[in-house]
């Protein structure tokens, strides 16, 4: 039978509601539990897909091809899982989903409200995420901030499951901040009471106060918000910043909220067993100060860290493989000309996804400035793109570009794929989510993954053109990854190059901070090499 953590979140958004979920999910996941999450997102979209990565940062893809919440990522990373699509659960799809049914005459005549109909569907999306994979635990987080109108279905609905499935299975967390006040010397508990009570207005009763705040507080201030929000004086737990979003586990691991939470929904575990000593090290490797490596992303959607939210970890996760220190920057490609002074000094360039032909100009100059300097450079969906243009354009492929920006070029090397011609609607029609890429022996890919066949996800219209793709190798591009029937180009190198790679797929999905990928590894590995012999 599956228990239930509801993860909720009060007085301001944007104070680590995922990573805590997460983090709660790596202690239960230490006592040996399979541990599952789901992300309640109460937007009306369907799915993230179609937002742009300044709304809610970046679109992570599942391996069954959900456009999805970045907090899955995080759970992903934290869990050591992959996680079904149907984890991410939003207004969209309930109320999509329960208009379908009334149009079929499923509901027999009655007359279609939010209670009973909206919050039985929300439930019955809980419950078919826990029966696919036999958790025994999912964290559910609830997007947003309790006392926003679209969340009151899902609170009610949360609500109700508590009575359905019994005390002893279901606990709510409420996360939420306490503010410093310089004026007045002294944290402020009030916006969590203040949260709570509203909290406590849905029927809802936190079992749990996470407390977020910039500094620590102390045991006097705990006591107090147990006292004002009627919870276990135990189960005030505080989380202060953190240098690094991994040391969370481990700082709730010391609030002892494994046990508390091992009480209060009667686990079968052993808490003294817990294992964090592989989290503990991993932790240690990121806290290395030296040597430095210094890579850019440059791309167009920089002035969100967010929208390259798992590009920075598998960054993170290579340089603690390879024990650097990472020092990222981020660069728009948004430019009319990128500052040289800015390029010398990085040791490696990183051409992310994206989408339209702002800042793609950037992209191109960015992957020149790579091959005349030798500096490492990986280019993922369209930076692999960004580097088969500027490829062709410096082998006499004048203008040559992607049919995305430039329906007229005389040489469409990135065309749209065949499949995706006849599509006209937006949402969820990319090639989305786990394709098989075979490897070409003898290539960079192949060495570095040391395998013939790997798995990758992917989220993608358009396609290296097989129109040129013997022209492009003719001039010495190396095709080193094709799909299983060698139709699409999945990977290109170079080879008088340190290190030139590109990629069709997005593998930062798929690095874990034990599990480092084996691209982002190698790729931080030449960066290293660069910055020695600079
Ligand atoms: N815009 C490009 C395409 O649709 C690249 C997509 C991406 O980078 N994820 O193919």
């Amino acid at each position: 039978m599956t228990k239930y953590i509801i993860i909720t979140g009060g007085v301001v958004s944007s104070i680590g509601k995922g990573i805590t979920s997460a983090s709660i999910g790596r202690i239960l996941r230490s006592y040996g539990l399979k541990v599952g999450a789901i992300k309640i997102d109460p937007y009306l979209n369907w799915d993230s897909g179609t937002l742009n990565p300044y709304q809610h940062g970046e679109v992570f893809v599942t391996h069954d091809g959900m456009e999805s919440d970045l907090d899955l990522g995080h759970y992903e990373r934290f869990l050591d899982v992959e996680l079904p699509g149907v984890s991410n659960i939003t207004t969209g799809k309930v109320y999509q989903s329960v208009i379908d049914k009334e149009r079929k005459g499923e509901f027999l005549g009655a007359c279609v409200q939010i209670i009973p109909h909206i919050t039985d569907e929300i439930k019955s999306l809980i419950r078919k995420t826990a029966e696919i994979n036999d958790y025994d635990i999912i964290l559910i987080e609830l997007g947003g901030t309790v006392g926003d109108i679209e969340s009151q279905p899902f609170l009610e609905a949360l609500r109700q499951l508590r009575n359905e499935e019994g005390h002893d299975n279901v606990m709510f967390v409420h996360v939420t901040f306490i503010p410093y006040l310089n004026a007045a010397g002294e944290f402020k508990t009030k916006p969590t009471q203040h949260s709570t009570k509203e909290l406590r207005s849905t029927g809802i009763n936190p079992d749990m106060i996470v407390c977020r705040s910039q500094d620590p507080i102390d045991d006097a201030l705990k006591r107090k918000i147990a006292h004002f929000c009627d919870v276990d004086p135990t189960a005030v737990v505080n989380a202060p910043d953190a240098s690094s979003i991994y040391e969370v586990p481990l700082t709730l691991d010391k609030e002892n909220v494994g046990k508390f939470i091992a009480e209060r929904i009667k686990l079968d575990v052993d808490v003294e067993s817990a294992d964090l000593d592989q989290w503990k090290s991993i932790v240690k490797s990121l806290q290395k100060q030296d040597p430095v490596v210094t890579i850019a992303i440059i791309g167009k959607y920089v002035e969100l860290e967010d929208s390259y939210i798992s590009i920075r970890e598998a960054l993170l996760h290579a340089a603690a493989k390879i024990g650097v220190k990472l020092n990222l920057e981020y660069i728009s490609s948004d430019v009319d000309n990128l500052d040289e002074n800015e390029l010398k000094e990085l040791d490696g360039i990183l051409i992310p996804g994206g989408f339209g032909e702002r800042g793609v100009e950037g992209k191109l100059d960015a992957v020149e400035y790579a091959i005349q300097n030798n500096v490492p450079i990986f280019g993922i969906c369209l930076g692999m793109h960004s580097m088969v243009i500027q490829f062709a354009r410096r082998n006499s492929m004048d203008n040559a570009n992607s049919t995305e920006f430039d329906l007229d070029t005389m040489y469409p090397v990135i065309d749209l794929m065949e499949k995706q011609k006849e599509i006209k609607q937006m949402g969820g029609t990319m090639r989305l989510g786990s394709y098989d890429c075979k490897l070409i022996k003898n290539t960079k890919a192949h060495n570095l993954y040391k395998q013939d066949l790997v798995k990758e996800r992917h989220r993608h219209r358009y396609e290296l053109n097989n129109d040129f793709r013997e022209e492009l190798q003719n001039k010495g591009l190396i095709i080193s990854g094709t799909s299983p029937d060698d139709f699409l180009v999945e990977m290109v190198e170079l080879e008088d190059h340190p290190w030139f790679v590109g990629c069709q797929f997005h593998p930062e999905f798929k690095s874990r901070p034990n599990n480092a990928h084996p691209l982002f590894v190698s790729f931080m590995d030449a960066a290293y090499n660069f910055s020695k012999n600079k």
